[in-house]
């Protein structure tokens, strides 16, 4: 296994990091895959306040799990992070949170605090920071020494994420950064230049490089899997100290263990071989549709840009599962009451307003029928 160092300590700790989301559903496996993980070199591992089946208001199971898990190792050779959801923003909801959490997990203490899961610029500065908030419990319970090292998690733009670190506070930044969304690239870079650790989540997609594309794994002669694949990439950048991977099997633990302890990543040859094959693929991707969502809203609340992102994961990386079910989440039952593309009356008020000059009634006839089941 390799290990980067975390922020200005010595702690040093796995470039693969163990997700503890979406753990299997069976409660002893999904500790012989985390103790499996620990016994190869992993020591590291990231939960949450809700995962497995919480709400805003009240924890999951995750923490319980990753609690007896961890003791097949001595407490201080392992590092847990979990996080305290910005739901009700009083100083006092913030610490029954976190005293929830260290006795789920059956701890004296919490290494990576994420003192605001998934925040945003505006709920930081609003829930967060003000006085009476979570940010005075956060500075009297690392006093106690319930927390060692302050960190947050977030989906915010990068420039609100930088916004954040600029704070000054946080020693490390959970974010999403995978070979399909590098979003957040100047935010890792800031983060390296400033010593705060970047901790990765969604390396392989939150499951879309988890399955095989030939064309993904083409780029990389000698690469055996999309996730190997996906990880090596993610650990290229040196900005990154560890990538987390959410492993709901024995197998994928130890291959994505042996992946996390190549000595290189990658060279800068392989690096060079992916920039290339990702922009093309990138181009490619624009030519069809950028996104700009230019022809919404569709008179018939046809899903216009979504059938087409869903058609690229097809047309551009061959994830046709991913595809396919990319596009059977529009439909009646969609958050946001967006339809197939089945729905169109061909109306034609879309194409009008497309500045890519899709045609896109057809295309919308060529996406249903290659995406629906
Ligand atoms: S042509 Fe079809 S997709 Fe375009 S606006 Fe009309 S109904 Fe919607
Ligand atoms: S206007 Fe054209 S390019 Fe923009 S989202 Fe719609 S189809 Fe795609």
């Amino acid at each position: 296994m390799q290990y980067r160092r975390y922020a200005n300590t010595d702690i040093m700790i796995s470039a693969l990091g163990f997700g503890a989301m979406r753990l299997p559903k069976d409660d002893d496996y999904a500790i012989e895959c985390m103790q499996r993980a620990l016994e190869l070199g992993v020591n590291f591992i990231d939960s949450a306040f809700g995962y497995r089946g919480g709400t805003e208001a009240g924890p999951g199971s995750s923490e319980i799990l990753v609690g007896r898990a961890i003791k097949a190792v001595p407490r201080d050779r392992v590092y847990i992070s979990t996080k305290n959801p910005v739901s009700d923003p009083s100083g006092k909801a913030w610490r029954e949170r976190l005293d929830i959490s260290l006795e789920r997990l059956d701890t004296d203490y919490i290494d990576f605090y994420q003192l605001a899961h998934s925040v945003s610029w505006e709920d930081y500065a609003t829930k967060f920071r003000p006085a009476g908030c979570g940010w005075e419990e956060a500075l009297r319970a690392r006093d106690e020494g319930l927390i060692r090292h302050f960190g947050f998690s977030s989906h915010d733009t990068p420039e609100n994420m930088l916004r954040l670190l600029e704070e000054g506070i946080f020693e490390s930044v959970i974010l999403q950064y995978n070979l399909l969304d590098r979003r957040n690239e100047p935010v890792i870079e800031y983060a390296r230049e400033h010593n705060i650790s970047v901790l990765v989540m969604g390396t392989v997609g939150g499951g879309r490089l988890g399955m095989s594309s030939e064309k993904l794994e083409g780029i990389l002669p000698g690469t055996a899997t999309t996730p190997e694949l996906a990880i090596r990439f993610v650990l290229a950048n040196p900005g990154v100290t560890s990538a987390m991977s959410g492993m709901n099997s024995v197998e994928m633990v130890e291959e994505n263990a042996a992946t996390a302890s190549r000595e290189a990543p990658l060279s800068a040859e392989e690096l060079g071989a992916i920039e290339q094959a990702l922009g093309e693929n990138a181009r490619l991707a624009d030519l069809y549709c950028t996104g700009c969502n230019y022809c919404m809203p569709c008179p018939q609340d046809v899903g216009i840009p979504q059938t087409f992102a869903a058609m690229n994961m097809l047309r551009v990386w061959g994830l046709e599962d991913v595809a396919k079910a990319q596009y059977a989440r529009l439909g009646p039952e969609n958050r946001e009451g967006l339809l197939q593309a089945d729905a169109c009356v061909e109306c034609g008020q879309c194409e009008d307003k497309c500045p890519q000059n899709i045609p896109i009634i057809d295309q919308l006839k060529e996406c249903h029928e290659a995406l629906s089941e």
